[in-house]
This record gives C-alpha cells, structure tokens and sequence, in this order.
C-alpha cells in the first residue's frame, strides 16, 4: 500500500462526502457536525509479550453521536493508524443510517500483527485493550458496542465480554457490550457469515436491474457471472462460497497474501479452504495457475471484481488495468477517491462498501437486540407457526380428500428457526436499501454513482436526526 498509505483514507472518504453533500442542499453548518469525528480516543498500554513488555499503540473513534450507541469494529493490523480508524469510523455512520440501523458510526484498531503473538499474548492485548475502553467509558451496551474486523472474529469478541463483565458485575444488559460473539456466548446464529451473505444479496439485486445490465453490456442475473475475489477472511470467503451455492456465479481467481491463483472453470471454495488450513497459503492448490504478480488480480477479465481484503487497493496508478465491468467493494475503502475517477471515466459501476458489506452491522445489531431481550428469536413463535400451518395443512386434506406426503408437509409446516429469521432480516434490509438508493440515483440526474446515490441517502438521514434534535446546550 504505502504511497502515504495511499493518499490518506480519511481524505478519500471526505472527499467522497464532499462530492454527494452538493447534491443534499443542506446547510454548511449541519454538513460539518455530520463530517466530524466527535470523538477519538488514543492509547498507548503495556502487555507482557514473552519475558518483556511491549507498549501496544491502539484506538478507538466515535465519529458520530446522533445515535446511542456508537457501533462498529474492532481490527488489530500493524497498519492501524488514527487515520484508519477515523475512516473506518466515518464509514460506519453512514452504513447504519444506510441499512436503518440506529447506531452512531464508531471503529477500534490495534497497530499489531496478529500472526505475531501466541494466543495467550492476543487474549492479554484484547483484555487490556478492553480495560482501556471500560476506563473510558468508550464500551457498554448503550454507549459504544465493538463487533469483529479484519484481523478479530468471535474469540477476541468473546475475550472483550469476559473482561467487560468482570469489570460490571450485575449490569443485566452486558451481554450486548460487544457482538460477534460466539453463538454459546450470547451471539447469534448466522453473524459470522453476515457481511459475506449481504454482498452476496446487494450484488443479485444489482445484477438483477435489466437495464444498468444492458448497459454494461451484460445480460441480467448474477447466475454464470465471473467473480474475482482479493482476500479468503471472514468477508471473501462466504462472499464467493454463498455466491457460488446460492447465486451460481463462477469464481475464477483468489487473490490472498501468498499470492493469486486461477482456473478459468472455477475454484471449488470449500476444497481450497481446506488446503489453505492445510498449507497456511492457497498458492498450489490443485487445478489453479499462480500468476506472477500477485496484485494482478485487479485486471484479471472477468465480470465482478470483490476486493474483501483492506482498503486501498485499487488506486490511482493501477485503476487503469481494472477490466471487471463491475465491483463490489466487500472491504471498506478498497478504491481511492483518485482511482473512482479514473474508474467512473471507464464505465464501471462500483457498488460501495457503506451499503454493500453493511450485513455484518445489520446482523450485528439483531445480536445486540437479542441481547437486550434475553431470547433468542423464534422462540416464542416456531411451534405456535407449526401448529397452525399443519391445521391449516390437515384442513386442506379433509376439504379435498387428498393427502400431502409427510415430507412436503414438514416443508411447508416449518417453523422458523433463529437463522432463518435472520438471514430473512438480512435479506429484506439489503433489498430494501439498495432500493432506497437506486432511487435517489434516478431522482438526481446530476448523480452519476451508486456510492454519491448511497452517501446523498446516508447524509439525508443522518441530517434529519441532527435537525429534529438539534444542539444540547
Ligand atoms: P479477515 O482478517 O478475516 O480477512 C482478510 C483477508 O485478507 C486475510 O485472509 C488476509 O490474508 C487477506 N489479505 C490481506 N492483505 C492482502 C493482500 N494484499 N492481498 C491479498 N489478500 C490479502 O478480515 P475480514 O473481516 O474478512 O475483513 C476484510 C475487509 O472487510 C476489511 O476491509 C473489513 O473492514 C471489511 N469488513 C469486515 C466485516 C466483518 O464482519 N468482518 C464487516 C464489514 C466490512
């Protein structure tokens, strides 16, 4: 990356803010309270790492309070800087009020490489790190609710609920501290597939839109496109595996750390994970060619192109290879406002990371109300839904003297389970949004891209909170 870590990230997404906020007509005064981030919060802490210490340098940032709490992930990467994380902050703002989840944007980040430390130094920084936000107050489940990012996932969330509760005994709610927990420890079913399932669903939608399709010279649907994917995480690999099972789309080319493999007949997902738990890389997997520079995945053709790895990746001095006529951006910030530029120049639509990878919060979010109700969802309803579709059923049979087979009654009998309603929840919020912002797209013809349609929503939102609140004191 470098390049003065690729023209700044917070630059690029005010620059972003910049250019939808001429489309809102909102005052200049609101526009700068949006743009702010209303708090950041520094540390600097000692861990025992072997038979020394380490001073750890990590951040947490509320950007926005006009809804409590603040939410939004916690990554460990030796690239963390204030810069990132306010970046990272800003974006989460405006994903919630994209999706309507009613959180203010927030982001944490530890400036560590996590493959550096064993697990019992990784459990020491995440605790301390924790103790910092507590002593703070930068953590609870009405003031500011970290989840996973790159580089965390379930275990470290579960560490920060440990901690969190050590230091709280008896709060009832402290259970919605933190998600992306694991599913024993008050998380919820389906949150770790999340992110990767919304960008699966915002891209069908748009692939479903005949008409941005047949300008692109595309036929409609996703079923049979290509796909390229830069990082098999968390985000990349349920993004290419749902969208292979359920979207019947082709992943030609993985790009990870160790280098990009390809098989223009497809890369079976689940086999190549299997051999990276293996090998530790993907390089060499059976039936795939490596290229020779790995960051030549950008311009491999193909038709949607998902970086689901770290922001700017696609920059200004290789957007020209890009060939894709579609991106999804799975990770946040992966293209530069000077390579959107360069980008929109060629006719490529861009999917933006506030809508598309905004899954993970929406998920995130139905954990948090599971845990402020202390149940998991479905079960009060499952059994009574049961019984009163097989009445229904047994009626059906008595008024036409026919009988349905026992397994298509328990197909249509079903109850729904926890996951089902919230891959449903998931599902509607993606549609429902990509909506909302194809339709300010078409309403503002001076518009000329998903991501100025997505802030122009986002800004709206956010902007009618502040003005119906107004200022305390
Ligand atoms: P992760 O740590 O699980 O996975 C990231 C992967 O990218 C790793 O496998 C890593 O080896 C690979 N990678 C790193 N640098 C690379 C490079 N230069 N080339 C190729 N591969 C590289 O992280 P994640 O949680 O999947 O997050 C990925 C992106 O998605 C981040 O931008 C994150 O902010 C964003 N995101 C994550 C979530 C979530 O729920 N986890 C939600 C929204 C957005």
């Amino acid at each position: 990356m470098s390049s003065s870590k690729q023209a700044r990230f917070f630059e690029s997404v005010q620059r972003n803010f910049d250019r939808a906020a001429v489309h809102t007509g909102l005052p200049q005064g609101l526009l700068e309270q949006i743009k702010a981030c209303n708090a950041v919060y520094q540390m600097a802490f000692p861990v025992r790492v072997g038979d020394g210490y380490e001073v750890i340098e990590a951040y947490r940032v509320q950007h926005s309070h006009h809804r409590a709490p603040t939410k939004g992930g916690i990554r460990f990467s030796h690239l963390v800087d204030q810069d990132e994380v306010m970046a990272l902050a800003a974006l989460m703002t405006y994903k919630c009020a994209i999706v309507d989840v009613p959180f203010g944007g927030a982001k944490g980040g530890v400036k560590i490489s996590p493959r550096k430390y064993s697990a019992e130094e990784l459990e020491r920084i995440t605790r301390r790190y924790t103790v910092e936000l507590v002593r703070k107050n930068f953590i609870g489940p009405s003031i500011d609710v970290p989840a996973p990012d790159y580089g965390t996932g379930e275990r470290e969330m579960a560490w920060i609920l440990d901690t969190y509760q050590q230091l709280n005994r008896g709060e009832i709610d402290s259970t919605g501290c933190v998600t992306g927990k694991p599913v024993s420890q008050n998380g919820i079913r389906g949150r770790t597939e999340a992110t990767g399932r919304g960008v699966f669903y915002g891209l069908r939608e748009f692939c479903d839109q005949a008409e941005e399709m047949k300008a692109l010279g595309l036929s409609p649907g996703i079923a049979g496109k290509t796909m390229v994917v830069q990082g098999l995480g968390n985000v990349g690999t349920y993004t290419s595996t749902i969208s292979i099972v359920e979207g019947g789309v082709k992943v030609i080319a993985i790009s990870e750390i160790d280098g990009t493999i390809v098989d223009e007949n497809g890369i079976n997902i689940e086999k190549l994970l299997q051999y990276k738990a293996e090998t530790g890389g993907i390089v060499g997997f059976e039936g795939t060619t490596k290229l020779e520079n790995r960051d030549d995945w950008i311009g491999i053709d193909c038709d949607i192109l998902v970086p689901a790895a770290l922001e700017s990746q696609i920059h200004k001095d290789n957007a020209h290879k890009v060939k894709a006529k579609i991106i999804g951006e799975a990770a946040n910030g992966p293209i530069t406002a000077d390579a959107e530029e360069v980008l929109l120049q060629k006719g490529v639509v861009v999917i933006p990371d506030m809508y598309l990878n905004a899954g993970g919060v929406t998920v995130s979010y139905f954990e948090w109300l599971k845990n402020l109700s202390h149940m998991r969802f479905g079960r009060m309803e499952k059994r009574f839904n049961q019984n009163t579709y097989n009445n229904i059923i047994s009626k059906v049979e008595e008024l036409t003297g026919k009988t349905i087979d026992a397994r298509d009654r328990a197909m249509i009998a079903r109850g729904a389970e926890e996951v089902d309603l919230v891959r449903s929840g998931l599902e509607e919020t993606m549609v429902n949004s990509f909506y909302q912002i194809q339709d300010t797209f078409k309403k503002h013809p001076k518009i000329k891209d998903y991501r100025t349609a997505a802030f122009v929503v986002a800004l709206d939102k956010v902007a009618s909170d502040y003005t119906a609140l107004g200022v305390f004191p």
